[in-house]
């Protein structure tokens, strides 16, 4: 199923969930494209703020 979707849409790989990361996959979320975000880590995380 994923690969029939992956050829007809584009796949767009954001490496990194930090906030580019992140803006960019909220930018594109409507586009009609395929997203992967990857991170080392499953959750997003800007450390000064945790307080
Ligand atoms: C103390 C502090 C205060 C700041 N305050 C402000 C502010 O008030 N306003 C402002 O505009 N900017 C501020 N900044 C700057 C802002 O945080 C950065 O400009 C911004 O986070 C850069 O975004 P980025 O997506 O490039 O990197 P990041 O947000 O650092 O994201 C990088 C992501 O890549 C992932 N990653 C890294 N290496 C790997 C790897 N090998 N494999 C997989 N994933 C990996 C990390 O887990 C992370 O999720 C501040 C920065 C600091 C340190």
């Amino acid at each position: 199923m994923a690969e029939a979707v992956a050829k007809t849409r584009p796949h767009v790989v954001i490496i990194g969930g930090g906030f580019g990361g992140l803006y960019a996959a909220k930018t594109l979320r409507r586009a009609d494209i395929l997203i992967t975000l990857v991170d080392r880590r499953n959750h997003h995380l800007f450390q000064p703020l945790l307080y």
